[in-house]
């Protein structure tokens, strides 16, 4: 069971230092409950993928508490910030270019370049400046299920994985965020949501461009080629061999490790979550040393295993195409 609270004082400082310690709160936005981690915490953000059941990576939208901590991470252009100042806070998120070596962890963006970006209404702006740093707050439900807009319904699909809800009454808006992504001169809608496109066009004086759902919301998290890292990927290796860089996982090495120009453990404890939060930074800096081949060690499929593997498949299918998931179970 998780302790709930409401949205005073006492409960957003109670949230920002459950936050601050690693672990997950339920928080009220405008647009429904957010599962909510510490940005800047891989492992936090971690446990949202493991909290919902999630069997792949996707990039989760980040939550800022104001205009100045949105620009301490994206480059926002003039039409975004024109977006921005007409409709934060709000249900709107904008899709920016992610600024080189922020705190955001790889993990929020699903090691894409760019960052989903908002400003709820409401008590997270509070618990977002309380914590000063930004919130990866995907829907607050077990994946599959439908969002959770209120705290009862948070409790009862997530109660068990997390440590707090705070309970601000049924969401006021109760859909997910619409989703724009300015490019050039034109302004994409990759996600209808809570705030109608007709209000955004009104303001832009001109069509949205329609993106086809399919590819533009979930080509980044899904698409093979943007996980393709330039080497070639070998997962389930038992045996490495001379000059293969090594994805190793856990204490026991596989044998040949020795050979390996290069490597790098996932978690030498065998942490799934730990392995997680290293993931996207650890295959590019193998990707980046120049050997051929990756080689991955095997990595189990309970908990985050499977999206881990997922995340790993997808790396080598441009190479192993006729590789899936079932394959190397
Ligand atoms: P949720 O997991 O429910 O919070 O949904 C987040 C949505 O934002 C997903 O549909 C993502 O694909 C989308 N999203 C997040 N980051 C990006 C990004 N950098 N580019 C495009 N879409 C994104
Ligand atoms: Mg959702």
């Amino acid at each position: 069971m998780a302790r709930i609270m409401g949205t005073d004082e006492q409960a957003v400082r109670t949230a920002a230092i459950v936050l601050a310690e690693g672990k997950l709160v339920a928080i009220p936005t405008e647009t429904v409950y957010g599962l909510a981690a510490d940005a800047t915490n891989g492992e936090a953000v971690a446990s949202i993928f493991e909290a919902k059941g999630r069997p792949h990576f996707n990039p989760l939208i980040c939550h800022v508490s104001d205009v100045s901590m949105a620009e301490r991470y994206a480059v926002i252009d003039p039409q975004s910030r024109r977006l921005i100042d007409a409709f934060w806070p709000g249900p709107l998120t904008l899709v920016l270019p992610l600024k080189a070596d922020t705190a955001i962890h790889p993990l929020v963006a699903a090691g894409l370049d760019t960052i989903a970006l908002r400003m709820p209404r409401g008590v997270a702006g509070k618990i977002i400046a309380a914590l000063d740093r930004p919130l990866a707050a995907p829907s607050a439900n077990t994946s599959g299920k439908i969002s959770g807009t209120s705290a009862p319904a948070v409790e009862d699909d997530l109660g068990a994985r997390i440590a707090l809800i705070l309970d601000a009454g049924p969401s006021e808006v109760g859909l997910e965020s619409t989703i724009v992504k300015v490019d050039g001169d034109a302004v994409q809608l990759l996600r209808p949501g809570g705030l109608a496109a007709e209000d955004i066009e009104a303001f832009i004086g001109k069509k949205l461009e329609r993106i086809d759902q399919r590819s533009a919301i979930e080509a980044p998290g899904m698409l093979a080629s943007h996980y393709a890292p330039a080497a070639g990927v070998r997962l389930n290796v038992h045996e490495v061999r001379e000059g293969e860089a090594l994805l190793a996982f856990g204490p026991v090495r596989a044998s040949g490790a020795a050979l390996a120009a290069a490597s790098l453990n996932l978690s030498e404890a065998g942490n799934l979550r730990e392995a997680a939060a290293n993931l996207f930074d650890y295959m590019k800096r193998l990707d980046r040393l120049g050997s051929a081949v990756i080689a991955v060690e095997p990595i189990p499929f309970n908990g985050l295993g499977e999206a881990i593997n997922d995340r790993l498949v997808r790396a080598a299918a441009p190479r192993i195409p006729s590789m899936t998931v079932e394959q190397i179970k």
